[in-house]
């Protein structure tokens, strides 16, 4: 017997095997049981618990939250007491970068209660450490991120990698945009990845779309400190073919060549749809590559993840005042 009464509800930790409803009443009856052994109302530990995800009703949560709401009330069972107490707290400070680096405030975060992979970029994150999930307004065709890893949630648009910057191409053209939208600091990366090399210029993938302008009007973003500037749909293709034909170089770490890697391929599926997914039922759009991202026989990084997710904009309004997002 344990605080949880029944062995099936939570001592091995399940929740990973459930999902919707299933999950749903579990998290239920978890906060029942961890309310009977604890003393406290169960009404009152829900809303404690529901701080922890900054929702008003278990209802609200996905099964990203269950999952980690049942996490927590393991941890809270297991180690008995007012330990509760402790853990069940909401996180409101949030120190975010000013200015063009700027992401929307988290819609809540928290210390995680287990290892796990970040939803976006798909590092691992450790117990302990702080994860959490950005605002989202259903629409098509945007998904919803899982937990993200903190830089991922806070600091990936001020200190982009370059992985980062692969994953504002992917997501962009996995959801059809017609343009992929870079703050300054992400067009320096790129900048400095295309010209590391000189001899990339000379490569085929540049010769047939030359960059030469897009050098230019990436220098022009990094200089006047720029919070959006677009780059379309077929420049976005050429600059990951000719990054493809880059050398190893010290600035590109094993998991931004992996990005880059899973990038190309996926481009490549969807633009010969390997798994013969029928335009009649998908069509040509997102609906399509998000099918055949799922039907890929290499999974990637970028196919476990899925998607498309919207990763923000920055945008300024017309007083000068910078417009977090969008
Ligand atoms: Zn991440």
């Amino acid at each position: 017997m344990t605080l949880f009464g029944a062995e099936e509800v939570l001592p091995s930790g399940n929740e990973a095997s459930l999902s919707g409803a299933a999950l749903r009443e579990q998290a239920d009856r978890a906060v029942d049981e961890l309310s009977a052994a604890v003393g406290e109302d169960p009404e009152t530990l829900r809303k404690r618990l529901l701080k922890l995800v900054n929702h008003a009703g278990l209802g609200d949560c996905d099964d990203h939250e269950l999952r980690e709401v049942l996490r927590e009330l393991r941890i809270c069972a297991l180690e008995g007491g007012g330990v509760y107490r402790k853990r069940l707290k909401r996180i409101t400070q949030v120190d975010r970068p000013q200015g063009i680096g700027r992401l929307p405030r988290p819609r809540s975060v928290k210390s995680a209660a287990a290892a796990g992979a970040c939803g976006l970029c798909g590092d691992a994150y450790a117990t302990g450490d702080l994860i959490g999930r950005s605002p989202f307004t259903p629409g098509v065709p945007y998904e919803q991120m899982g937990w993200q890893c903190w830089h991922c949630l806070v600091d990936r648009r001020q200190q982009p990698r370059r992985r980062d910057v692969l994953l504002r191409f992917f997501h962009a053209l996995f959801a059809g945009a017609e343009g992929v939208g870079l703050n300054a600091h992400e067009c320096a990366v790129i900048l400095q990845w295309l010209t590391e090399e000189p001899a990339l210029e000379n490569c085929k993938p540049w010769i047939a779309d030359p960059l030469e302008n897009t050098l230019v009007r990436l220098r022009a973003s990094i200089v006047d400190q720029r919070p959006t500037t677009w780059l379309s749909a077929q420049t976005a293709h050429t600059i990951v073919a000719v990054l493809q034909e880059a050398p190893a170089a010290a600035a590109t770490t094993a998991s931004d060549s992996d990005t880059l890697a899973a990038l190309v391929q996926h481009l490549a599926e969807w633009a010969t749809n390997p798994a013969a997914v029928p335009s009649a039922q998908y069509g040509t759009g997102w609906r399509y590559r998000q099918k055949l991202l799922s039907l890929t026989t290499h999974p990637t990084v970028l196919s476990r993840q899925g998607g498309p997710f919207h990763l923000f904009q920055c945008r300024v309004s017309a007083t000068g005042q910078l417009v977090e997002t969008d």
